[in-house]
């Protein structure tokens, strides 16, 4: 007789709403999925991606065993080569030759094991992440405004809001359970009030009252026109910005320069949005990537942050900034440092005092001196020759990289690449010399962070399959094999997670805002057990929200203002490129489609990669509806499937993000998004390229 497995608690892996999950095991090597309704984030509910979780867990096309330049091979050997490999390359070229690349899709405990190694052994800051392509503009916009990268808010402010305005959010596709919690306090309480900023008409408009269909990134513009309006009509928290603020004065002038009709509103549009801002206590602003992904997306940042500081609107309740994520766990890689430019626990690797105290906790051969190369920098550093070898961990970099084609070129012609990935054949894992097999959702054990700062368990389900080992567990392996088998002994994730909460003690000290020191000393039991908490306010550690009191966390402990200049996409318009090309997520597809591909009814929804068009501009350009379209530039080609819509605006066209080759098709558009970044926060240009369109 056989007995029904447990049900396990675990934590979506999509995107950055983090929802709790509960897994059946059907003994059959699938499962059933439910929501969890004790799971803070999204009390039972699932969007189809999440629920449909158990149809992508399959072992098909999974990798199963270590290959070396296409042969199968032992562990041992595998490992071996690589940190032999790194080690040489390190001796003869220093420690800034290696490199890793990594992913939000990582565990916490993953992600801080490959950030030690890189920057605390190897002695490089050369290790970033593919969330470098999703939100480093609201990392760096944090900084600068409070001094650390806090996120101020949590789920339950949407709640309270009586404005919301959705910046650069298609919510109701990338983000659903907080759209359906949106859209359920809107109908409990219908004098709420939604604001969707968008050039597109998403199906996030749905539940606005306001859509603003704001010029192709003029978001700074635009609130810089409110930053203005602000102080023109007497609503400035003068008590508040004389306590709290700094850069008031400085911001408003350049606000005030500012030119509204670059937002392409209208008059009326302005003054109904001024009206609902001004008029409103609790005012959240939720801001995703179609603000991050810009060239000047740190600036965009700022610019809605400088309106909630000026009018105190911050650090309370239903009121403050909001940054969604894309990812599952974008939180957590930023709490352990696994961009460039950062240290663990929200040390600024920039810092003396940081390092020598992070250098110190580890007790390690090599600090980094400073930043290493982020994503762009890193890629152009491999086609330059000067990344001998390079690690890519859990990502997708010859598809979803800006510039896709020159990427992949540059990956194939590196010295020596390792790929460690759950699918065997992705267009990365194909240049590869070394592909190392890595355990998937529904394998891994440890911790992931959603956008409201709740650090969640995500739980084995099913077994390790074939020889899959865990993320954290390879890089420490390579660790050993590389001299440092002591400092990277860890027994299981538990360690790990403890670790890092006992260095986010040092950080506290330091004055950083990533504290969670209570969990030091966690047992593995109690690691087991461990509830979804959100620091600080965990159960051990029970507090108010961050900025209540209007402290944050720069050296006179006020928010800082910036004087904000708005800027045009970088790619300008020309009568070879006239379209505006803007690109991103659909409902039910996840990044490069690795595992949601492998669900039929997920794939229900959008069969194959599209080209959203308005009418008039197909029909100038003789395309046909449901025909297909070749859509070029300099930097590539992709072709597209026509979906006209007069939810576009003339002149705008959108792409999804996540097809690669197929054979009446080729979606793979990120070979034509150029690799413009922010100069703040190295954040690429995904959402303001040029291209031409014509009939294919
Ligand atoms: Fe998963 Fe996000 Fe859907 Fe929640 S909203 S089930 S985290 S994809």
């Amino acid at each position: 007789m056989t007995r029904a497995a447990p049900t396990i608690c675990t934590t979506c892996p999509y995107c950055g709403v983090g929802c709790g999950v509960l897994a059946s095991p059907d003994g059959a090597g699938g499962m059933e999925i439910r929501g969890d309704k004790a799971h803070p984030a999204n009390a039972g509910k699932l969007c189809s991606k999440g629920s449909a979780l158990g149809e992508t867990v399959d072992l098909e096309g999974r990798l199963l065993a270590p290959v070396v330049k296409g042969q199968e091979t032992e562990w041992d050997a595998a490992l071996d080569l690589v940190a032999e490999k790194f080690r040489t390359s390190i001796a003869e070229h220093g420690p800034d030759s290696v490199a890793f690349y990594v992913s939000g899709q990582l565990l916490t405990e993953d992600y801080y094991v490959a950030n030690k190694l890189m920057k605390g052994f190897i002695g490089s800051g050369n290790i970033d992440t593919n969330s470098r392509l999703c939100m480093a503009s609201s990392v760096a916009g944090h900084k600068r405004a409070f001094g650390t990268d806090t996120v101020p808010g949590q789920y339950e402010d949407f709640d309270e809001a009586d404005v919301i305005v959705l910046v650069g959010s298609n919510l109701a596709w990338c983000h659903p359970v907080l759209y359906q919690r949106i859209a359920a306090a809107k109908k409990a309480r219908p004098e709420m009030r939604v604001v969707v900023v968008d050039p597109r008409r998403t199906a996030t408009c749905d539940i606005a009252d306001l859509h603003l269909a704001v010029a192709p990134g003029a978001d700074a513009a635009l609130f810089n026109a409110l930053l203005a309006e602000i102080a023109a009509r007497g609503a400035v928290d003068r008590a508040y910005v004389a306590a709290h603020v700094s850069g008031f004065e400085d911001a408003l002038v350049a606000a005030q320069a500012s030119d509204p009709s670059a937002t392409g509103l209208s008059a009326a549009d302005l003054a109904e949005f001024t009206r609902l801002w001004i008029g409103s206590e609790r005012v959240v602003t939720i801001y995703s990537q179609g603000v991050n992904q810009s060239s000047s997306g740190t600036d965009k940042v700022n610019a809605i942050i400088n309106c909630h500081l000026a009018m105190g609107r911050i650090g309370k309740p239903g009121a403050g900034p909001f940054s969604v994520t894309g990812q599952p766990n974008a939180m957590g890689g930023r709490e352990v440092g696994g961009l460039a430019n950062m240290l663990a626990c929200h040390l600024d690797i920039e810092n003396a005092d940081h390092r020598d105290a992070v250098q110190g906790f580890w007790v390690s051969p090599a600090m980094a001196p400073g930043p290493g190369l982020k994503a762009v920098d890193m890629f152009r550093a491999v086609e330059e020759g000067r990344i001998k070898a390079l690690w890519i961990i859990c990502t997708n970099p010859a598809v979803s990289m800006p510039e896709a084609d020159r990427v992949r070129d540059a990956i194939a012609g590196c010295d020596f690449v390792v790929v460690s990935d759950i699918t065997a054949d992705t267009d990365t894992a194909k240049l590869a010399d070394v592909i190392l097999p890595a355990t998937g959702w529904g394998e891994k054990d440890g911790t992931v962070t959603n956008s409201e700062r709740c650090i969640s368990r995500q739980r084995p389900v099913l077994p390790a399959p074939g020889q899959a080992r865990h993320d954290w567990k390879i890089i420490c392996d390579i660790a050993a094999k590389m001299g440092w088998a002591e400092e990277f002994a860890y027994d299981g994730p538990a360690a790990i997670f403890r670790e890092y909460a006992a260095l986010s003690e040092v950080a506290g000290r330091l004055g950083r805002d990533f504290d969670i020191s209570d969990y030091k000393t966690i047992s593995d039991a109690e690691y087991e057990a461990l509830a979804p908490f959100r620091w600080p306010q965990g159960p051990m550690k029970k507090g108010g929200r961050f900025f209540a009191d209007g402290g944050f966390f720069t050296p006179d402990r006020k928010g800082r203002m910036l004087p904000i200049t708005p800027r045009a996409p970088k790619t300008a318009l020309s009568p070879q490129t006239p379209f505006r090309f803007n690109t991103g997520r659909v409902r039910d597809h996840w990044h490069t489609m690795t595992r949601t591909a492998k669900s039929p009814r997920l794939s229900l929804h959008m069969a194959e990669p599209y080209l959203e068009i308005h009418p008039a501009d197909a029909l100038r350009l003789g395309l046909r509806a449901a025909g297909l379209a070749e859509v070029s530039n300099a930097n590539g080609r992709a072709v597209l499937r026509v979906l006209e819509s007069s939810r576009m605006q003339p002149g705008s066209v959108f792409a999804p993000m996540h097809w690669t080759g197929q054979a009446a098709s080729d979606g793979r558009i990120d070979a034509l998004v150029a690799a413009h970044v922010d100069p703040v926060s190295g954040q690429p240009e995904s959402k303001g390229c040029a291209v031409q369109i014509a009939p294919y």
